[in-house]
């Protein structure tokens, strides 16, 4: 008797990230996520942080999502979905393959929520029951599991390790993780628990394992932004922000100092519509008191009528500078009219991927010619670097590690990191998709 894993998708890549686990004859999937590249690539007009409707069967011949088709003759046996947080290429995939299953999909209030906004905006015809449980709990799924969301700190809220209990051991799902002692939003990460967990596998994210250090605490971002708007709040410039809409602690401290500035917050795209609204519905920020134009055909009105844009701070979509979502449109197609001096600024990296660069650069030259100041790159990954990696195997001390969402040389790296941490190297289990392996 044994427990096996079935790697679907964001093994040996980064992207699309899923994992069924089969304890006896029952399986629980863990993610369902987009390729975002391969996604926008096969989709016209694709906003970075949103979906639109698209047949199943594309999408996998594309790679754009997880091959479920491996799972074909297992179908029956799965007894539930789990999502670990609200990101896309974790649960950008759910609404176009879920119903390949007839099990319910969990995840934390926040996550469920955004999934409901996708749903709906898409007008998916989705019939799996959403089940929202809260960080830190524990429940039976079926007579030989049990599963526990543990909260993880990372770059959206409410995010969990997931943890699948069995009789043959308790496996830990740690896919998107950092260790922040100050997350401006929502509980920190569980380290007591996870301390106290006799954890037999540990999937363990590698993106940032090349990367030496910490990551940096959203508070440092923040702490950047207050100084930043102290320093430029004294004149009558027109401000712009972009960030990641699914980053809810980064967009509600923008929105606060844009009250503590005197400026009306102003929320311009879908995609900030959507996760916006998802953080509001679930009490976890209030954006009442922002303005909020979701549709890129009302922005243009709306600022061409506005009566005094200085008195407001924008915060749009589009930073990644991709030609459909608002700011380019703004820029692109003249929907404001920038004056010299006005500031624009990108909170966030570039994802570096051929377009992102080519179109970030476009932007930002296009944003010089009309006279704008940019200042970019105030961020703080979401992702765990070497010495945070160190710390949760310390922590976890597993028997098995396997590193996901990472290329080989990344997942090398975490290899490198386990044994110099004590795991044994023939316990270090580097999958490729559809790799399937049993672990006694
Ligand atoms: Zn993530």
């Amino acid at each position: 008797m044994s427990i096996e894993i079935i790697p679907v998708g964001g093994f040996s890549e980064i992207g699309r990230n899923c994992v069924a686990i089969k304890v006896d004859d029952e399986i629980v999937i863990l993610d369902m996520g987009l390729h975002l590249e391969n996604y926008i690539n096969h989709t016209e007009g694709a906003e970075f942080d949103d979906i639109t409707d698209m047949s199943e069967k594309i999408l996998i011949d594309v790679d754009a999502v997880p091959n479920i088709r491996v799972l074909d003759k297992l179908k029956k046996n799965v007894v539930g979905i789990f999502i670990s947080h609200a990101h896309l290429d974790h649960v950008g995939a759910v609404p176009f393959l879920a119903k390949n299953f007839k099990c319910p999909v969990y995840g934390t209030p926040f996550t469920i929520q955004v999934l409901k906004a996708l749903i709906r905006d898409n007008k998916v015809n989705f019939k799996n029951k959403l089940v929202a449980k809260k960080q830190n709990s524990r429940f039976k799924i079926s007579k030989n599991i049990e599963i526990e969301f543990l909260s993880v700190t990372h770059s959206t809220p409410q995010t969990v390790i997931i943890v699948v209990h069995t009789k043959y051991g308790s496996i830990a799902y740690a896919n998107d993780v950092k260790l922040d002692d100050n997350p401006m939003i929502g509980e920190k990460t569980n380290l007591k628990r996870l301390k106290k967990l006799k954890i037999k596998a540990l999937f363990l994210n590698c993106l940032y394992s090349t990367t030496p250090g910490h990551t940096d605490s959203e508070s440092v971002p923040a702490n950047e932004l207050k100084h930043f708007f102290l320093d430029n709040n004294h004149n009558k410039k027109n401000m712009f922000l972009t960030t990641f809409s699914s980053q809810i602690a980064r967009i509600k401290t923008v929105k606060e100092l844009a009250i503590k500035m005197g400026r009306k917050p102003v929320f311009l795209g879908r995609s900030l519509a959507k996760y916006t609204c998802a953080a509001q519905d679930v009490k976890l920020a209030d954006f009442s008191d922002v303005k909020i134009v979701k549709y890129s055909s009302k922005v243009k009105k709306f600022l061409s009528t506005l009566p005094n844009p200085e008195k407001c701070l924008f915060i749009v979509t589009g930073n990644q500078g991709e030609p459909n979502a608002t700011l380019s449109k703004i820029v692109y197609e003249n929907y404001f009219d920038f004056k010299r001096g006005d500031i624009v600024i990108f909170s966030c990296t570039v994802i570096p991927v051929q377009e992102n660069v080519e179109n970030r650069s476009r932007l930002e030259q296009a944003l010089k010619s009309k006279g704008v100041n940019v200042y970019k790159d105030i961020h703080a990954s979401g992702h765990a670097r070497q010495e945070d990696h160190k710390t949760f195997l310390r922590l976890i001390k597993p028997e098995y590690v396997l590193p996901l969402h990472g290329d080989r040389h990344r997942m090398r790296k975490m290899k490198e990191i386990a044994v110099n941490e004590g795991i044994n190297k023939d316990k270090i289990l580097m999958l490729r998709n559809n790799e399937r392996i049993s672990i006694n």
